[in-house]
Order: C-alpha cells, then structure tokens, then sequence
C-alpha cells in the first residue's frame, strides 16, 4: 500500500463476492431500456407529447453521435464520422426532428434545460452551434435562466467552441477526464494529458460556464488504485463543482470495439471495488458530499442541495436535480421519458437521417408506464436517491425472500414498512433496487457489475 493509500481513513465499504458480482441494470430509467419493445413506436410518442399539460416544463436532450476518435471503454451511441459532411447532414435531421416533436406539443410548454450529449458535441463548428441553437429557440419557449450543459472532450475543444457554446449561455459542462496515468490511457485508447484538461477547465471558466462536471472512471485495463487516488485528487485540485465516478463495463458482445481491451488485464472484482472505494475515499477527504451511489458535489453545489432537500432525481444522464415532468430527447438512439411512458429513437444514423429527410418518425421501441410501473419507478428511484423508503406493504410482500438475504448480509435495515440501506449496503444499493424489479432475472440478462 503507497502511504496515499495509507493515509485515507477508514470506511465502511465491506466487499461482498456474492453482491459485487452481480450483474444488473443501472436503473437511470425504470422499467430499465432492456425491456423496451418495439410495439411501441411513433403513436404512442405523439400522443405522450401532445397529452403534456399545457404549462409543462420541459428538459431537452440532444444526442451527437460523433467523436474525433474512438475510445476502447466507450458505452455510448457514437461513431467516427468516415463520410464526407456526416455532421451537417445529421444536424438537418435534428433541426426536423425538433420542429416536428414542436409542433406535437401544447402551445404553452417552456424549456427549462437543455443537454447536449453524445459522442463529442465540441465536433459542431461555431456556425453549427448557432444554427442549432436557432433551431430550438424558433420552436420552443426558452426560459430566461434554462440550464445549458454540455458534454465536452477536453482533447478537442477549441477556443471557438466555447466561445460559440457560451455564447448561447452555457451554463454548465461536464469533461471526460476518465483517469491520468498514461499507460492505462493508452490501453483505452484516450491519451490526453493535464495541461489539456487544465486548458479546457480554464476555457470554459473563462467563459462564464459557471459549473463544471467531470467524470473519472475505476476498472479500466491496468488501472490501480493509486491511479484512481491520483485522478480524484487532481479533480479536486482543480476545484470541480461535481465529480461522477463510473466503473467500466465490459460488454464486448455489445459494444465491439471493447474487444480491444484486453481482458487479462482488468481488475479483479474486489480491486474494482477497492478502486471504487478509493475514488469516494478521496473525494470525500477533499471535501465533496456523496450523492447517490456514483456522484460526488462541492457543498455549494444545486445538487448537494437537491440531496439535503428530498429533490433528487435519477435520470438517463444519472443523478440531477432536474425538475421537469418531461425529458425529449432528439437524435440517433436518444431516449424520451414523459410521465407514464418512454420511447428512443433508433440508434442508426443513417437510418434516423434517412427518416427524418421523409418527413417518417424516427421512433423505433419504447414502453409504456403502467400504474404497477410507475409504483416501482417511484420507490426504486427514492431508493437509488435517499438509500431509504417507505415500502407498500404489496411490494415488501413480494420482495420478502430477496430482501431476507441482503438483510441477512446486513446491508439492509427493515422496521415495519420503512426500509434504510445500512451503510455498508450503499455500494450494493442496486441489488436492493433490483429487489423490487419483478422481472429482474439474476444472471440472465447481461447488465453491468453491481460495482
Ligand atoms: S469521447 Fe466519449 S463518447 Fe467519444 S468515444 Fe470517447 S468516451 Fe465515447
């Protein structure tokens, strides 16, 4: 143990083999995308839409399916662009897809986020930007303060781009940091160095982009604990207002571009864990509050205070303090929750341009939210956000069995209906979640480690 090591206090994260193997949803949405079908499609999506109260306040999200480069580790929907004019041509779809999902909407819904996702959305020229941004303020009702965030790869994001981004009032970014050391870098295929994360921080402060995001990562191929420790502590040094730390998940059957990350050279389930465990360590030293199980937030953060105040939210883009009743999504694969259901768009590009030049709709699977659905969503979703709820008793019922050997296993705590998620429980809090999934099914669906 490296005296960094040594010196981080005690905490109570007890690794559970039995637990930390498990494999299962997420749950940023509930029921979980593995059970979306394709029987609900383009009806189902425009009578959600039109159907939203007439004052409702709405979250956008557009998906920008283009990197510079290909990451091994990378989950997302996204390609290296091979064609010639791949991003103006995709951009024509998302103005049409955007004016089209308008005009299903009542008259008097107002924006009050918006979320660029993807991919790398720095890949938009300035000109690109403005066009987009004119998209959306022509069809939807901006409010004056909307939060503006934006995903953004430090390797790649220009002065012009900022300035361009900011312009529209970015407000807050989020930066793939990942990890630091360079030989786990080259492994995933991401090298950037400090001096270009420090640049894109001090661009985007520059700005006016008040709040920044970075995510770091633990289990990646040769990656150690002392790597993570580094990592988290630069983070912190550089004084980000939240911090989301995910562990890699290795699903080459999904994602083939994962089958150039040597397997051999992952951590075991236990080192992951103990990675996990130094990441939030050192987070918390630094003087960051956990929220949820993968988030860390300065104590001034709105996210620190949605925690405090009961106001958490889980979401497609993980914890947030997003209040609006519904989010749209635009673009390849992007995903779409209203109330009582969810639908995505199809995640071929191609596809989804060649629908949208013919005027077709673009969704492809979805699910809709039975009351029994959004029951479980509630209670799951407080679980996930406040590591205790009040169980209906039905639900308690059918959980009972599962329940028993987590209680068993003290990670969780029952008195009457009210269940609390020990301390010792919390990095496990997905497999309590799972408890109240009725068609969760251990082992055979292929989801992430629990840790
Ligand atoms: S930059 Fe982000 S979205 Fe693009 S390949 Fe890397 S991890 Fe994936």
């Amino acid at each position: 143990m490296t005296s960094a090591l040594a010196s981080l206090p005690r905490r109570e994260w007890t690794y559970l083999a039995e637990f930390a193997n498990e494999q299962l949803p997420r749950y940023t949405s509930y029921p979980p995308a593995n059970r979306f079908a394709s029987s609900v499609g383009s009806d189902a999506a425009r009578a959600g839409l039109c159907t939203l109260p007439t004052n409702a306040s709405l979250s956008l999200y557009l998906h920008i399916p283009f990197c510079q480069k290909l990451c091994w580790y990378c989950g997302c929907h996204t390609s290296v662009p091979t064609q010639a004019d791949p991003v103006d041509s995709y951009l024509r779809a998302l103005k049409a897809e955007i004016a089209a999902v308008a005009r299903q909407l009542p008259s008097g819904v107002h924006v009050s986020r918006i979320h660029f996702g993807g991919g790398s959305p720095d890949i938009l020229a300035p000109a690109q930007i403005a066009d987009l941004f004119g998209a959306l303020r022509s069809a939807f009702h901006l409010d004056r303060f909307a939060e503006i965030a934006a995903e953004l790869d430090p390797r790649n994001l220009s002065p012009a781009v900022v300035d361009a981004f900011a312009d529209q009032g970015l407000s807050r970014a989020s930066l793939g940091v990942q990890v630091l050391s360079d030989s786990v870098q080259r492994r995933i295929n991401r090298v950037q160095s400090r001096d270009e994360i420090e640049q894109a921080i001090a661009r985007l402060r520059s700005a006016g982009v008040h709040s920044l995001n970075v995510d770091l990562m633990y289990g990646l191929p040769g990656q150690t604990r002392e790597d993570v420790i580094e990592t988290a502590m630069f983070a912190a040094t550089q004084d980000v207002d939240r911090v989301a730390v995910f562990g890699y998940a290795h699903v080459p059957w999904m994602k083939k571009h994962q089958k150039s990350i040597s397997e051999s050279e992952l951590p075991s389930s236990e080192e992951r864990f103990r990675q996990a465990e130094a990441a939030a360590t050192t987070l918390e030293r630094a003087g960051y509050l956990p929220i949820g199980f993968d988030h860390f937030a300065a104590p001034g953060d709105s996210l620190a205070a949605a925690e405090r105040q009961g106001r958490l939210r889980r979401n497609f883009q993980g914890y947030t303090d997003d209040e609006a009743i519904a989010l749209i999504g635009f673009g390849a694969s992007a995903i779409s929750s209203l109330p009582n259901l969810i639908y995505q768009n199809t995640p071929d590009t191609s596809a989804y341009r060649a629908a949208q030049a013919a005027g077709a709709s673009t969704v492809t699977r979805g699910v809709v939210l039975t009351p029994e659905d959004q029951r479980v969503a509630r209670l799951i979703e407080r679980l996930l956000c406040e590591f205790e709820a009040d169980l209906p008793v039905d639900l308690r019922i059918a959980a009972c069995s599962r329940l028993a050997r987590l209680q068993d296993a003290g990670l969780v705590e029952l008195h009457r209906n009210h269940l609390t998620i020990t301390a010792r429980g919390r990095p496990y809090v997905r497999i309590v979640a799972a408890c109240f999934d009725p068609e969760f099914a251990p082992k055979i669906d292929r989801h992430s480690l629990a840790v």
